[in-house]
């Protein structure tokens, strides 16, 4: 079997890889090994081609393949070498790793790991939505692949499940192929996306939008050829035709290789756990971008990328962080946050913010970190609070945090 040495290795081309590698090669060059296991390096945002990308890390308005060229352009200048088609599929204790690739299998044995493997929307089958089993349902990652990467035609109507960004990123998609996407249904009492998106999409794509409703039957032989909803509130139910059927948003993390390697994970973003440096629970081992949360928006993803950076040369250079840690927590007001782990003395988070995820709309949230009870620190944001987007908190509601007095409870309310 071949072996690859390499000082890092990447696992994860898309934005976050990528920017750790361009990161990392200005002090390591071709020290840094980065492999995907697609044909082509950058990540979702090859095949989301529309504008959206790159404002927070790249001060630019970008499309998604625009973006994605840039990011792999800016690590192949730094000299880190890409892998593509290069899938990494094992791990033993000596901290090997095992990949596949169309030339054979490989180990290797790097010094410093970043698992940077992203996330996926779940599909029909695991979301346990009863009826027909027929073709023309798919997630938005599979849509885009057809039209973007394959520049397959569409045709008919199309109902779109959620109502995240994500959402009417699918909207734009079926539009750019032919097909006419009727309705998007979501549970919640609004569209979780931007208001900016909300008017325009109706007045632009005659999409409407059915709110407080879901799905409770996939009709069709051979091809879907209906969807029945329910409305939550009234129970009342309505069939749409349809021909096709793209289930958005409701993220898991691309968590298999983290599990593999026995991380300590946690069960709320099903992601491993990390510190405010993106360190996991084995020294030497970090993670970022979606992988750890599913999700955000692709530049906030690059960005843990640049935050890592110092932190995998620290490491390499034998610095150890604070041992003492405490434990972040959310109460039932928001679903998971991250990162999850603070040390005394440590780097703030990526941004100094915290990320969430929560299920109900605030339009003045405050987010309050509390400890034995005690209510530690507080911030209202100038921003709501939304389903269906990635929440983002100033850091400093933990700066009074006391390493002896056990885990810290946040809320949004
Ligand atoms: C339809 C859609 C539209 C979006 N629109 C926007 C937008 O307009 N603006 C915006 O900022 N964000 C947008 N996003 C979100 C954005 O794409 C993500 O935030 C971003 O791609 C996350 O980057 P990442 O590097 O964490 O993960 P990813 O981009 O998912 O990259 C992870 C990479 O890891 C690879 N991988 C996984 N496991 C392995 C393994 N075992 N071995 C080898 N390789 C592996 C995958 O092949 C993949 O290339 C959109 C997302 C979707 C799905």
């Amino acid at each position: 079997m071949k072996e690859l040495n390499s000082t890092v290795l990447i696992v994860g081309a898309g934005p976050a890889g990528l920017t750790a590698a361009a990161e990392l090669g200005k002090t390591l060059g071709d020290q840094v090994l980065v492999v995907d296991r697609e044909a082509t390096a950058g990540g979702i945002p090859r095949h989301s081609d529309h504008p959206g990308y790159g404002l927070r890390d790249r001060k630019r308005f970008m499309s998604g393949p625009a973006y994605a060229r840039a990011l792999v352009k800016e690590a192949e200048q730094a000299g880190v070498t890409i892998l593509t088609r290069t899938q990494v599929t094992g791990f033993d204790e000596s901290g090997q790793l095992e990949a596949t690739s169309p030339t054979g299998r490989m180990i290797i044995s790097p010094k410093a790991l970043i698992l940077a493997t992203g996330a996926r929307e779940r599909p029909r089958m695991a979301r346990r939505i009863p009826g027909d089993r027929p073709g023309g349902v798919l997630t938005t990652g599979q849509l885009q692949n057809m039209v973007h990467l394959h520049h397959e035609k569409l045709s008919g109507r199309a109902v779109i499940i959620g109502g995240e960004l994500v959402s009417w990123s699918a909207v734009l998609t079926l539009k750019e192929a032919g097909a006419k996407p009727v309705a998007l249904v979501t549970k919640y009492p609004k569209s979780e996306s931007y208001r900016l998106f909300r008017g325009p999409g109706k007045l632009l794509f005659g999409t409407k939008v059915i709110t407080n409703s879901f799905v409770t039957r996939i009709i069709g032989k051979g091809q879907v050829s209906a969807v029945e909803i329910e409305n939550s509130a009234t129970g009342q139910r309505e069939t749409i035709e349809t021909d096709w059927v793209v289930f958005t948003g409701d993220w898991v993390p691309d968590h298999e290789l983290a599990r593999m390697m026995g991380l300590d994970m946690d069960p709320a973003t099903k992601s491993p756990k990390v510190d405010t440096g993106l360190r996991t629970s084995k020294p030497g081992t970090f993670a970022i971008g979606n992988l750890l949360h599913p999700v955000d928006t692709a530049d906030v993803a690059a960005l843990d990328g640049k935050h890592v950076a110092n932190q995998v040369l620290a490491y390499l250079g034998g610095g150890t962080p604070p041992s003492d840690t405490v434990d972040l927590e959310v109460d039932s007001s928001a679903r998971w946050v991250s990162p999850n782990i603070i040390r005394p003395g440590d780097i703030s988070p990526s941004r100094e913010r915290l990320l969430f995820w929560t299920d109900t709309y605030i339009a003045r949230p405050t987010v309050e970190a509390r400890q034995g009870g005690k209510v530690i620190g507080s911030v209202r944001t100038s921003w709501p609070a939304a389903p269906g987007r990635a929440f983002r908190a100033p850091s400093s509601i933990l700066d009074k945090v006391d390493y002896g007095a056990g885990p810290v409870t946040l809320s949004i309310t």
